[in-house]
């Protein structure tokens, strides 16, 4: 019989059977709404992060909730830890400690795998191909020095490593982490911000070289989507429209408007190079149509021309204006457009000369003059 739960999730045209992506969403729901994180603690694992972001969480400032694909790349992160841990589990079978405490005087943190034989921490991350040229990432080195530094050591030493599951080809990448006393200390002084900050109940400000439109605040995902921060609304749009002395966006948009110029001045360029290419092609196609064959062998190089047969469409909208068939018989075969979004950057300065500018007469000659 089919709980409560998933009779809210059946799919009305198979009644009674939920379908295995609505099952996982649940359980992603289920997990966001579980967090063993007390919002109001600095979590150890945050000191390399943005710690900005750490004093408006503590702060309760709006977070924008965290999407199920973000949730769902946190829940494959568990997956992965348990994964690595029956490594050790295997080995040393009931001598792993999982999710060890770590307290501090500022917060808690977890350890994730703890051989208690080797003494021996393992932060199991996950990675993919293209990022492990970056790695380790520094974020993490913090995170286990951290660790080093409030239970490592001061529980008897020991080692530690942070090992990467390469998602493609599942081999593990280690990179032992050895403790730096000194280092330690600079990473509780980031923590004494934060707390200092918290005290005085303001946030710390937008850290230094850091862009709206680039990680940690704005990036573009793996699935071509912009992502960002969940505190992004308190960092570059609450000032927005009076916008105009806050240096980040006026250097966002100075940014945008050369980017947008090297595109324009790169597109030119391509249609440029794409007429020097189409006559290339004129030229070749007919030396082929000559010698009645698609391919031209010069030099070691061949050029092949293929050619895909033409095909007949039918313009729906003209039909209909046309009134030779009605828009309601249409309907079946009709298709969304999404709406575009248009951008541009002007100069104001350029932008108020023109309009100062008294207008040239039109160079037009009228019909018939
Ligand atoms: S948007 Fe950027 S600066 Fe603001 S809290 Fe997030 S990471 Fe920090």
């Amino acid at each position: 019989m089919a709980t409560a739960e998933a009779q809210v999730l059946e799919d009305p045209s198979v009644p009674g059977r939920p379908d295995s992506r609505k099952l996982y969403e649940t359980r992603l729901r289920r997990r966001q709404a579980t967090s063993k994180f007390d919002i109001h603690e600095i979590r150890l694992s945050e000191v390399g992060h943005c710690l900005r972001a750490a004093t408006l969480r503590i702060l309760e400032y709006e977070a924008d909730p965290t999407s199920l694909r973000q949730e769902s790349i946190f829940q494959k992160g568990d997956e992965e830890e348990d994964h690595i841990a029956t490594w050790w589990e295997d080995e040393y079978p009931g001598q792993i400690d999982r999710q060890v405490e770590v307290h501090s005087p500022f917060g808690t943190g977890h350890m994730d795998i703890w051989c208690i034989p080797l003494r021996h921490y393992v932060e199991a991350k996950s990675t993919t191909l293209k990022s492990v040229p970056y790695l380790p990432i520094k974020d993490h080195v913090d995170q286990v020095q951290l660790y080093h530094h409030y239970w490592i050591q001061p529980t008897g030493g020991g080692t530690a490593e942070i090992v990467y599951r390469v998602k493609e080809s599942g081999e593990p990448l280690v990179f032992p982490v050895v403790y730096d006393a000194a280092y330690a200390q600079e990473l509780v002084a980031r923590l004494e911000r934060v707390r200092g900050a918290v005290e005085f109940g303001v946030p710390l400000p937008v850290p230094r070289g850091v862009y709206m439109d680039q990680f940690p605040c704005g990036w573009w995902s793996d699935a071509g989507e912009f992502t960002t921060c969940a505190f992004w609304k308190h960092c570059w749009v609450a000032g927005a429209p009076d916008t105009t002395s806050d240096p980040a966006i006026i250097d966002a948009v100075a940014r945008l408007k050369r980017v947008e110029e090297l595109h324009d001045r790169v597109e030119a360029r391509g249609k440029r190079v794409a007429r020097v290419r189409d006559a290339l092609r004129a030229a070749l196609g007919r030396i082929m149509d000559a010698c009645g064959s698609g391919v031209v062998r010069a030099g070691g190089l061949e050029a092949v021309r293929l050619t895909a047969n033409g095909w007949t469409d039918y313009n729906g909208r003209a039909a209909i204006e046309a009134g030779v068939v009605t828009k309601a018989a249409m309907e079946p075969f009709a298709r969304e457009r999404l709406g575009r979004v248009t951008w541009k950057v002007r100069d104001l300065a350029e932008l108020a000369v023109k309009k100062r500018a008294p207008k040239q007469p039109s160079q037009k000659k009228k019909k018939g003059a």
